[in-house]
């Protein structure tokens, strides 16, 4: 049986609850918290077994969330599998047929690989971009065209902001720009990279200065690279960089291929720590269930292309939303 509920999703099999990236404390035997991105994470108290990989556990503790239940015994009904979205992801494998991927990406990059899931009966999938058009370029052409783009500012003299989600984004970013010089690291972006190097990940900065928001003001004139947390260019930071420095904005998210996000950078690039709608259509085929649910982002949009390709596919919380029961059986 399974239940979906404004809080995540449960599932109960074999007379125990499991509940799915919960935001809130739930009543359940066991909660699994897929990654440490705050979308997926809830303020534990000290009742319940939390299920997590050790890198989540510590990148958590890091961001203020604490699990002080954590347990990593092996149970031999629940398998946590790689998911390749962020250091320390995993889906997870309940009773060998009931597959939750959590956030998912299947492609390779910098230092992550990319998830391989394995088969399964019942199929929860995130659906971020799953609306038909969403289509990634390779990582090798988008780290191309930064470069090129870099490259053109720094003959200009111009220095460029690179831009990501401070956890996971950022530190990709990190690896694939750390040629450049004088590489600057803004200070939220650094603690993360610190706490990466901490879990055996190499980013390659060790050249780089970090930046306090107290030092922008006194940085180098000319051409130099920063990582730092994505924002838009109407924030005070930027407008204090473009006013002090001219620098130029480069943001990097799979909403890059949305109309909509161009305005708020000088430039997107559609990096995406997510899988692609071909990509998640491939993770579908490649699982081969029976029924499939969707969630997060075109939830609705991707269940009903999958039925048009002959799944049983369903968006979580469309159905029974007043009790918030999923029945399956
Ligand atoms: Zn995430
Ligand atoms: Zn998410």
């Amino acid at each position: 049986m399974l239940i979906g509920s404004d809080s995540g999703i449960i599932v109960e099999y074999k007379g125990r609850r499991v509940a799915l990236d919960p935001k809130h404390d739930v009543r359940a035997d066991l909660v699994f918290v897929s990654h440490a991105h705050t979308d997926h994470m809830h303020r534990a108290s000290s009742i319940g077994k939390v299920l997590t990989s050790k890198e989540t556990l510590r990148i958590a503790e890091a961001r203020g969330f604490r699990y002080p239940n954590a347990s990593h015994e092996p149970d031999p009904s629940l398998e946590m599998i790689d998911s390749g979205h962020v250091l320390g992801s995993k889906t997870l494998l309940i009773d060998d047929r009931i597959l939750y991927t959590g956030d998912i990406c299947t492609r390779d990059r910098a230092f992550l690989k990319g998830a391989r899931l394995p088969r399964c009966e019942i199929l929860m999938i995130e659906s971020t971009y799953g609306k038909k058009g969403f289509r990634f370029p390779s990582v090798e052409d988008i780290v191309h065209k930064a470069n090129m783009l870099i490259a053109d500012m720094y003959s200009r003299g111009l220095p460029v902001i690179l831009m990501g989600y401070p956890f996971g984004k950022a530190q990709i970013i990190t690896s694939l720009f750390r040629h450049w010089e004088p590489l600057y690291i803004y200070e939220s972006v650094a603690r993360m990279n610190s706490v990466y190097r901490e879990l055996g990940v190499r980013l390659g900065d060790d050249h780089a200065t970090i930046v306090r928001s107290k030092d922008i003001d006194s940085l180098k004139h000319g051409p130099w690279l920063m990582v730092a947390p994505k924002q838009s260019n109407n924030s005070l930071f930027v407008r204090m960089m473009k006013k002090h420095y001219n620098a130029v904005t480069v943001a990097f998210t799979g909403w890059a291929l949305a109309y909509w996000h161009s305005r708020f950078h000088d430039y997107t690039l559609p990096l995406s720590d997510h899988c692609d709608f071909y990509e998640l259509v491939q993770v579908v085929n490649s699982c081969k269930p029976n029924k499939i649910y969707t969630f997060h982002g075109f939830a609705e949009e991707f269940a009903s292309y999958l039925r048009g390709m002959g799944y049983d596919a369903e968006a979580i919380g469309s159905k029974c939303s007043k009790c918030n029961i999923l029945d399956y059986i």
